[in-house]
């Protein structure tokens, strides 16, 4: 067993609104709602850096960079996921791999994929092969089925640098 690795998991949902740019794992995607939040809203990136700060055995998101700070107001989440990743690097670790599922009724996420994988692999610093993204439809049930939130969900396994 190489109990150098450590595992982490990361949950984020936000409500919908209409007109709302909608940008998830800071790749723009065409939808008539996007995310509401005191930053951009990237659910699928909060998840990402939660699962990595929780690997890390550090402080969640929402404790590092708070929603009540006027300075991360409209913040593009690529700044917490690079803020993450410092702190990730000064404990020794590096994340060895990302998996993610983005639970939304619009958009669809098949045709953002490989982007949104590109996005990750270079804001956590790792080959693109080391990273997925699946997309889930709510299957009309519950709110994310009615279109009114999406969520997003992350596991990352970390290792030493
Ligand atoms: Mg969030």
């Amino acid at each position: 067993m190489n109990d150098a690795l450590r595992i982490g998991l990361g949950i984020d949902v936000h409500r919908l609104e209409r007109g709302r740019p909608c940008v998830l794992a800071g790749v723009r995607c065409e939808a008539p709602a996007g995310p509401v939040g005191h930053s951009d809203g990237d659910a699928a990136l909060h998840a990402a850096c939660d699962a990595v700060l929780g690997a890390a055995g550090l402080d969640d998101l929402g404790t590092l960079f708070s929603d009540r700070d006027p300075q991360h107001r409209g913040r593009d989440s690529a700044d917490f996921c690079r803020a993450c990743l410092q702190r990730v690097q000064e404990r020794g670790l590096r994340v060895l791999s990302l998996d993610l599922v983005v639970e939304t009724e619009t958009p669809r996420i098949g045709p953002y994929r490989q982007a949104m994988r590109e996005r990750l692999a270079a804001l956590f610093d790792l080959p693109v092969d080391r990273v997925n993204v699946k997309g889930k439809s709510g299957e009309k049930v519950d709110a994310i089925g009615r279109g009114e939130a999406l969520r997003a969900t992350a596991v990352a396994l970390l290792g030493p640098r």
